[in-house]
């Protein structure tokens, strides 16, 4: 079982000829509503990949909040501890032109009242095999539910999007961090440098397992043990590559909770072909979260 605790969007998306200027209007196609929100993208992308999973998070009190229950629930996802608070729920202004540039604003609305998390929240991460978080939501709830995960043997599995520098008191609770390249610069402190296996020797200072996504060009992962492997990204023809990174996350946290088979590294390495296999399945269709692969076309890239 996996538990997100995590951010739910609503995506409002318009594609234009040419992107607004300030003072500018500009008429656009009709409007498309997607839901978002890297947590419960995770939380579709790990239920679609045969876990179970439940997700914490906040909604708000007006018309878009129903959209959003339901995009978790229709894909399986246990809603008890999605919350409903007053205003707003998040939205994120997008728009696209022709060359498939965009501008987006975000307002995180509900997700930015997840400041602390209820009894019920705390049962849910001790029940579950595998706590997935990301940083879309308040600090302080990520810190919450990563320390009460650690106190009961919950495994941790952190993606650090938005990147921040990390406080000491969510490093200790980690068990793997997943970032891509930028990310890994950011929670390195090393903003600007690129270069991976220098940024996974920093990261594995600061915790156990570290997975770091290369886009196309696949994951690579490092622990404390001095295992590093390198994982190539099945080769797809890749239309939109939005989600892809929560395609892989989810799929990499349901992987982590069932491993099992041959003792590391060949597990490991399964681990993360079979989530390699999800990132590019997802980055081969078109759209965000509805793209994010079922387990068996996960398998089906898998084994190609
Ligand atoms: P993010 O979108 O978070 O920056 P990446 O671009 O690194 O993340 O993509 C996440 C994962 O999705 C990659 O590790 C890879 O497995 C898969 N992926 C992304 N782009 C492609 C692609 N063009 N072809 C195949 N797989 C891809």
């Amino acid at each position: 079982r996996v538990v997100v605790v995590g951010s739910t969007n609503l995506d409002l998306v318009v594609t234009t000829p040419t992107l607004p200027r300030p003072g500018e209007t500009v008429l656009g196609d009709a409007l498309r509503t997607v839901p978002g929100g890297k947590g419960a993208n995770q939380a579709v992308a790990a239920a679609r990949a045969g876990a179970s999973c439940a997700f914490v998070g906040a909604i708000g009190r007006d018309g878009f909040a129903d959209q959003l229950r339901a995009n978790l629930a229709e894909s399986g996802v246990d809603v008890r501890c999605l919350r409903d608070v007053p205003g707003p729920s998040g939205v994120a202004l997008i728009a696209v032109d022709a060359s498939a540039e965009n501008i987006i604003v975000v307002a995180p609305g509900a997700n930015g009242e997840l400041t602390s998390l209820a009894d019920p929240d705390r049962a849910a991460v001790e029940a579950a095999d595998v706590l997935l978080c990301q940083l879309e939501v308040p600090l302080s709830a990520v810190v919450q539910a990563a320390g009460w995960a650690r106190d009961a043997g919950t495994t941790v599995v952190l993606n650090a999007a938005p990147a921040r520098p990390l406080p000491a008191e969510l490093l200790d609770a980690v068990d793997l961090l997943v970032v891509n390249q930028v990310e890994a610069a950011v929670v390195a402190g090393q903003a600007g440098h690129a270069e991976p296996d220098g940024l996974l020797d920093l990261l594995v200072a600061l915790v156990p397992r570290v997975v770091m996504t290369l886009g196309a060009e696949g994951a690579r992962y490092a622990d404390r043990s001095g295992l590093r492997l390198e994982v190539e990204a099945p080769k797809v023809e890749a239309v939109d590559t939005t989600a892809a990174g929560d395609a892989f996350t989810g799929a990499l946290a349901v992987a982590w909770a069932q491993r099992r088979g041959p003792a590391p590294p060949a597990a490991v390495t399964a681990v993360l072909r079979w989530a390699c296999a999800a990132g590019a399945a997802c980055a081969q269709r078109p759209g965000a979260s509805s793209a994010l692969p079922t387990r068996d076309e996960i398998d089906a890239l898998y084994a190609r």
